[in-house]
């Protein structure tokens, strides 16, 4: 009974050996048991506390059920509604460039790959209007004395994350409505630094811990336009970018696939290699 007890395990662990490899192709390296990649989420929670631009109607979770059900099982679900533009989000082409595609026409290729950071806290903690500069890039590249690499998903770290959910503090209002706009005072992507990487520097997309990609004086949404009519799609009101180092990481961002959506909730998460 001994030795064919033995050569049933082994046949067992034969089987285990041949799968290993199969189940470890189909998952990416971070489903893999011997990867030491580690996941950053980088959005906000969506809620009652989700900050919306000044005009955009808020999130809203009406409870259908929620309990025991009179059959005897537990039963839980919800309805919402959101303007597309709050929160973590994405800006599709279309939303400043009519011939721009739309949320579901995307390609995977510009929302899931390698990323870099961009750090200028230093100088935006300090000034809400701040603008980041063509010199803030070219420093960086100096620093890492790498160029932005191709294809890349570019991050910028205002530091205003640290302020969400205070209107007050990360808006610089907390009225609403068309009165609002113009008492927005948060930092934001120059003009000219956003001609610089369209003509420059081919990357795959761009993000940001503030409500916009324009700054929130910007009354023409210039960076908007640069971007979103090269096919550049933009994430808003990200948050953890401290917890991201400069470069060496990938990006993993899933939009809500509304068809025809010039934006969508968003769902952000960098995969780190340790
Ligand atoms: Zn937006």
């Amino acid at each position: 009974m001994k030795p064919i007890f033995i050569l049933f395990s082994l046949l067992i662990l034969i089987g285990c050996n041949k799968k290993a490899p199969n189940s470890q192709d189909l998952n990416s390296p971070i489903a893999s048991k011997n990867s030491k990649s580690q996941l950053i989420d980088l959005s906000h929670a969506f809620s009652d506390k989700t900050i919306y631009w000044v005009t955009a109607q808020e999130f809203h979770l009406d409870t259908v059920f929620h309990g025991e059900t009179n059959k005897g099982y537990y039963y839980s679900a919800n309805n919402f509604s959101t303007a597309e533009h709050g929160g973590t989000h994405i800006d599709a082409p279309i939303h400043f460039s009519k011939n721009g595609q739309t949320v579901d026409e995307i390609p995977l290729e510009n929302l899931i790959g390698e990323a870099i950071k961009i750090n200028v806290s230093t100088k935006s903690l300090n000034n809400p209007d701040y603008q980041i500069s063509i010199e803030d890039f070219t420093n960086w590249e100096k620093k890492e004395q790498i160029q932005i690499p191709k294809g890349s998903i570019v991050l910028l770290q205002t530091g205003f994350s640290k302020y969400y959910p205070n209107k007050l503090k990360y808006l610089g209002t907390d009225k609403r409505g068309e009165e609002a706009v113009k008492l927005l005072h948060f930092p934001g992507l120059s003009a000219e630094a956003a001609e610089w990487l369209v003509k420059n520097r081919k990357i795959h997309a761009i993000g940001i811990d503030t409500p916009s990609i324009d700054y929130g004086q910007s009354q023409y949404f210039k960076s908007h336009v640069i971007l979103l009519s090269q096919n550049i799609p933009a994430f808003e009101n990200l948050t953890n970018l401290e917890q991201v180092p400069e470069k060496g990481f990938k990006i993993i961002a899933l939009p809500m696939k509304i068809k025809g959506g010039s934006g969508a909730p968003l769902r952000i998460v960098a995969v780190l290699n340790n």
